[in-house]
């Protein structure tokens, strides 16, 4: 009984062992049917990823196109840019005058040029975006790449010239230095008979600078927004002396008190230096004027009186009245810079607040 019994069981466990061996097929054979299947979707997906891919190198061949084009329009405009900006800074300050109108005609051809093609970088794909329309679209980043060349050639020309005047203007300046610069027109210095009076200085000719067109409000490159001029006197070109704009304030109440004591303005010689006329008075000078980027006078925090021993050397009224009173205004002359110090420059002030 119990060995028939173990007999049952077994045929038992048989059937359901082939019952699981038959399970085992069927799953195969699922597996088989799924895999088939897995691999159709997988054939699918691969057709698919490959006309995606098309599709994408499509688009990505629209969109460097149109990259092309933006990158040419790009730098168009920042040719274009530059250019404007030589030729502001460059106004009477070249030594050909047509070079400067070159450039500005080609400036205005290029800006034309930049206003009539599209600035959307998809405005390729569809072809529908006005302004320049369809015609040239091929075209116009050869005519983009050929205008931005013409701009860069044109401003080089300017930039050239500019050199050339500068380096004019210098030569200039050392002729001038071989004789000795002329005492200041306007007022009688009274005295002028007496060497003792004449200017101290016998440099080339300086000059005050205007506000630095760009400047980044470093040392000698001090934008218009950081500077304001004096409400009197102007240089010998005619330049208004700025300083920053606190230190102007301050000076135009110590004027005041000035004109009450002596009659008239302050003189001034030189406030504000930017760092291309310090580089070429250092030049000119050598270590008597400071290392372009170091000079006080970029800061525009320092202006010069002239140098007439007379009206305002140590020990005149003048001087004597400017160190005394200065400070309650904040403009002091440094201990380097009076009588006895390591550098005496009686003309020379500084605003310290
Ligand atoms: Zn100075």
């Amino acid at each position: 009984m119990a060995v028939a019994g173990a007999v049952v069981l077994c045929v038992l466990a048989g059937a359901a062992v082939g019952v699981g061996v038959l399970d085992g097929r069927r799953d195969a054979a699922a597996a088989d049917v799924q895999a088939s299947a897995s691999a159709s979707v997988a054939a699918r997906a691969l057709a698919d990823d490959a006309a995606a891919r098309e599709v994408a190198a499509a688009r990505a061949s629209a969109s460097l196109a149109a990259t092309t084009r933006q990158e040419a329009r790009s730098a168009l405009l920042a040719a274009v840019e530059d250019g404007g900006a030589t030729l502001d800074a460059t106004d009477g300050e070249v030594a050909d005058d047509a070079v400067r109108d070159a450039l500005a005609q080609v400036l205005q051809r290029a800006k034309h040029a930049l206003e009539s093609t599209p600035q959307d970088a998809e405005a390729g794909e569809g072809g529908s975006a006005g302004g320049g329309g369809p015609a040239g679209e091929g075209g116009s980043v050869a005519a983009l790449r050929a205008l931005a060349a013409e701009v860069v050639a044109a401003r080089a020309a300017v930039a050239a010239s500019h050199e050339e005047w500068v380096a004019e203007r210098e030569a200039r300046a050392r002729e001038a230095a071989r004789t000795p610069a002329p005492p200041p027109a306007g007022r009688d210095p009274g005295g002028s008979d007496d060497d003792r009076c004449r200017t101290t200085y016998d440099g080339p000719p300086f000059y005050t600078s205007p506000p630095t067109k760009g400047g980044d409000g470093s040392n000698g490159r001090l934008p218009g927004s950081m500077l304001a001029a004096t409400s009197w006197g102007v240089d010998p070109k005619g330049t208004r002396y700025y300083l920053r704009t606190e230190a102007t304030a301050a000076l135009e109440r110590l004027n005041v008190a000035f004109r009450a004591e002596f009659g008239h303005d302050l003189d001034l010689d030189l406030t504000y230096r930017d760092y291309a006329t310090q580089v070429a008075m250092r030049e000119a000078l050598g270590s008597i004027a400071a290392r372009p980027g170091t000079s006080k006078h970029g800061t525009g925090y320092a202006l010069d009186v002239p140098e007439l021993p007379c009206e305002y050397g140590y020990g005149t009224p003048q001087h004597t009245w400017l160190v005394g009173t200065g400070p309650s205004f904040g403009w002091v002359q440094p201990s380097w810079a009076r009588q006895g110090g390591s550098n005496p420059e009686y003309w020379h002030f500084e605003y310290v607040g």
